[in-house]
């Protein structure tokens, strides 16, 4: 097998000025981007920590003691956040979702969630709220959640069995922490709770079938995400990848499976439901099938770095302005200069890029984006 070369890059130092345009671009609730998508969805990391080393996203020699994470006063405040989100969603942003690293590690997020709840969209209904997380803190936070405003969660889980379990996130976390946490999460009402599992090609493929028996008729959306290339340091390669249409085909010689309509514009998962009615089973596949067509997703980093595509090298510094003084309408102003002109595409293009200028080029990490 050919050595893997890990780089270490810190892509968080090589920010981008968000600046104010000459020309004051007032919010009117939709904003286009160069290839004419709106931009619907803003999903908030609030930690670049986490207590699982999923190798696909956190390995364990890179993301070790020594890691730099960020310290806490670099951290957008939940006062900073809840503003700048205002500011998204004057320009038509309906949909927020806390991600991380694992979002539930930041103290008192339930006050958070509480003050983002508050917010309306442009035509005066309540934001779609939700929130990503592996899971290992749920079962202690879902009634709080719930009752800060939260509407639903998304669970990680790769995989019943234990062992294997234990090994993907490798800090030997059980999966029977993370059920019960799902369970919390159906009982406190956070639902339709959907779960995210990675399927990642000679690492948990034998799980695709366990997954779905066990969630078929449970109410939850199980979700099967390719593994992606992600970030600089866990290693993809393709060989590791297990296309949908692979894991649909397994899937369907069990449980005959049809397919579903998109549930909105943007939706990232391609949905099928049970033939016998017992529920749906959805495949994200950024790696087979780009969906940067109708991508409305913008990503605000934990320390306030505004990112347009999942694989961006740079973010633009939200928080320069945030703390420099700015006012709600120069802040608005920058990000509407940004989203218009925003191109990015890089699902649709991997491939067709010259390998060698991909292969120096620095990529944000999952981890401090979120997903
Ligand atoms: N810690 C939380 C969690 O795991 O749900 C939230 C943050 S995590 C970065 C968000 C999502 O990204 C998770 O569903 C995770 O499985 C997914 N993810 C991370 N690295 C990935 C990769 N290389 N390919 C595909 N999905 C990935
Ligand atoms: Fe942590 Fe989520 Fe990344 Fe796993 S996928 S290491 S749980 S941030
Ligand atoms: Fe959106 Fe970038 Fe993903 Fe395409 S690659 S769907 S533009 S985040």
């Amino acid at each position: 097998m050919s050595e893997r070369v890990i780089p270490l890059v810190d892509q968080r130092l090589a920010a981008l000025s968000a600046a104010v345009p000459g020309t004051p671009v007032p919010a009117t609730g939709t904003l286009l981007d160069r290839m004419h998508r709106p931009l619907r969805d803003l999903r908030i990391s609030v930690t670049d920590r986490c207590n699982f080393r999923c190798s696909y996203c956190m390995p364990k020699e890179v993301f070790d003691k020594d890691y730099p994470y960020l310290p806490h006063a670099a951290l957008l405040s939940f006062e900073e956040i809840t503003r700048v989100a205002r500011i998204f969603v004057a320009h038509g942003v309906h949909k927020l979702r806390l991600t991380g690293g694992e979002p539930l590690l930041r103290k008192n997020l339930e006050i958070l969630v509480a003050q983002l709840a508050e917010l309306r969209t442009v035509d005066g209904k309540p934001l779609d709220l939700t929130l990503t997380t592996n899971g290992s803190l749920l079962a202690r936070k879902a009634r709080a959640l719930k009752e800060a405003g939260l509407q639903r969660v998304t669970v990680s889980l790769d995989g019943l069995d234990d062992a294997v379990f234990r090994s993907m996130n490798d800090v030997d976390f059980p999966v029977a922490q993370v059920l019960d946490g799902i369970a919390a999460a159906q009982a406190a009402g956070l639902g339709p709770v959907k779960v995210n599992m990675v399927v990642k090609r000679g690492t948990n493929e034998h799980e695709i079938l366990p997954m779905a028996r066990h969630f078929k008729g449970s109410g939850i959306a199980l979700r099967f995400i390719e593994y992606m290339d992600v970030g600089a340091t866990n290693g993809w390669r393709m060989d590791e990848v297990l296309p949908s249409a692979e894991v649909r085909r397994v899937i369907a010689s069990a449980f005959p499976l049809v397919p579903l309509d998109h549930s909105a514009q943007g939706e990232t998962a391609e949905r099928w439901a049970y033939a016998d009615g017992s529920g749906e089973v959805g495949f994200i596949s950024s790696v087979t099938q780009a969906f940067c067509g109708d991508c409305n997703r913008a990503r605000l980093s934990t320390e306030g770095k505004l990112y347009l595509c999942l694989f961006a090298s740079n973010g633009y510094d939200l928080r320069e302005l945030v703390r420099g003084g700015a006012s709600d309408e120069e802040i608005g102003s920058a990000i509407a200069h940004i989203w218009q002109g925003r191109a990015d595409r890089y699902s649709q293009l991997r491939g067709t890029l010259p390998a060698a200028a991909e292969s120096g080029r620095k990529r944000v990490e999952m981890s401090y984006i979120g997903g």
